[in-house]
């Protein structure tokens, strides 16, 4: 049966190693502001990786992949892990993560980092250094390194083998997602800074090119800095307060924004965004993640933490619901959350005691009541 057209179709895909276990937490955020706030969305579950294959010898098997195509926004989990090994490459690198990313074009991947003050005492950076952290990295995804041919590992006459992959990028796939970092600068404290290597690389000379020009005729009004990666990546751990917007290529915003998690307490604690561009309706494919991976070492467990994949739906709420208001009720249930003292193993002081996996969900669940109560009160 199809959905009434006014539905917002919302697919949920836990993925693998400790996605399902997040995602289900999430899942319960979402159904909350269906049913307490009214939104109409529907939501379809879905499987990803080895179990799906074990059962139909593909990872993302017919109905998922259905339910990915008409979803207006798409909840992942996560891949990877050793189970993984169990599922032949080929069968993996169709309906992987990057394939999906491409598919979709998936080309401007936005990465929150806040320092909450709440974890200041357990954050590995040290509280001075966290004050006032805001800012978003946004990472090109859909080209550079991780998509560009050729790419292989080849046996040489010698019997040595060697290993190559191509770093490529046009001047309209900086252009594109330059013109969303700038566009979100807009709406912000209007500074972009640009990461790229280019006292080395080609690639990287060509990207700082392309800023430049995009920047000097169309927005001036914007605050435009380079720095090389290397250098970014010590001035994250310096002074994480002095970024905006900070857009870069492939590699590089995934290496960066791992390192950035740490002025958030944990990787547990990254939302992300994956926008496509936009269509002639105004619409664009929206894939909402966590930052982190599949967590091998703790999968299973029940203790990893739900927050990073909780603050995704914020920025779905925000993004493609279209919901400003309930984006902040969502984090700001969060932070009051964080207030009251729940915590994960991860973001954990020493001694604190430690929730787990779905206890941190109840603690979000039992915040937004309590916030929206107080908003009622007020209205
Ligand atoms: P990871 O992000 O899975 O884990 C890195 C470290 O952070 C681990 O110690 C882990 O326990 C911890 N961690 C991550 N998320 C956490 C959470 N929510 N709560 C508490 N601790 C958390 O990175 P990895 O170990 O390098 O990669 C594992 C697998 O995940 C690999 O196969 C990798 O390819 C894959 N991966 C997938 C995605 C994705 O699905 N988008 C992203 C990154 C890595």
């Amino acid at each position: 049966m199809n959905a009434p057209s006014n539905m917002i179709k919302v697919a949920v895909v836990g993925g693998e190693g400790i996605g399902p276990e997040v995602t289900a937490q999430s899942y319960r955020i979402l159904d909350w502001f269906a049913a307490k706030r009214g939104i109409p969305m529907i939501l379809r579950e879905a499987q990803y990786g080895l179990i799906p294959y074990l059962a139909t010898g593909k990872v993302l098997p017919a109905d998922t992949a259905e339910a990915m195509e008409e979803a207006d926004a798409i909840l992942w989990g996560a891949t990877g892990g050793p189970e993984t090994k169990e599922v032949p490459a080929a069968a993996r690198k169709e309906g992987g993560l990057l394939s999906l990313r491409s598919k979709y074009d998936l080309y401007a991947n936005l990465r929150p980092i806040r320092a909450n003050p709440a974890l200041a005492d357990s954050a590995p950076l040290k509280a001075h250094v966290l004050k006032g952290v805001d800012f978003v990295i946004i990472r090109e995804l859909t080209s550079g390194i991780y998509f560009g041919e050729p790419r292989g590992i080849e046996t040489l006459p010698d019997g040595q083998r060697r290993g190559f992959n191509t770093e490529q990028y046009t001047s309209n796939q900086i252009r594109r997602v330059a013109r969303s970092a700038f566009e979100l600068a807009r709406t912000r404290r209007g500074k972009v800074c640009s990461v790229d290597k280019a006292n080395v690389l080609e690639t990287s000379v060509l990207w700082r090119e392309e800023v430049i020009a995009l920047h000097a005729a169309e927005f001036f009004d914007v605050e435009l800095t380079h720095l090389y990666v290397d250098n970014a990546a010590m001035q994250i751990v310096r002074e994480p307060s002095q970024f905006d917007v900070m857009v870069t290529g492939n590699i590089f915003g995934d290496i960066l924004s791992d390192c950035a998690a740490m002025a958030s307490g944990s990787l547990g604690m990254l939302p992300s965004a994956s926008l496509g561009p936009v269509d002639r309706f105004g619409r664009r494919k929206a894939l909402y993640e966590p930052v982190h991976g599949s967590a091998p070492d703790i999968a299973g467990k029940g203790i990893a933490n739900p927050l990073g994949s909780i603050l995704s739906v914020a920025m779905m709420l925000r993004m493609t619901l279209d919901r400003p208001d309930d984006a902040d009720l969502l984090e700001k249930a969060v932070d009051t959350a964080l207030a009251a003292g729940a915590r994960t193993a991860d973001i954990a002081e020493p001694g604190a005691s430690k929730l787990s996996t779905q206890e941190m969900g109840d603690a979000v669940l039992n915040a937004l009541e309590k916030v929206a109560g107080k908003e009622r009160e007020h209205a």
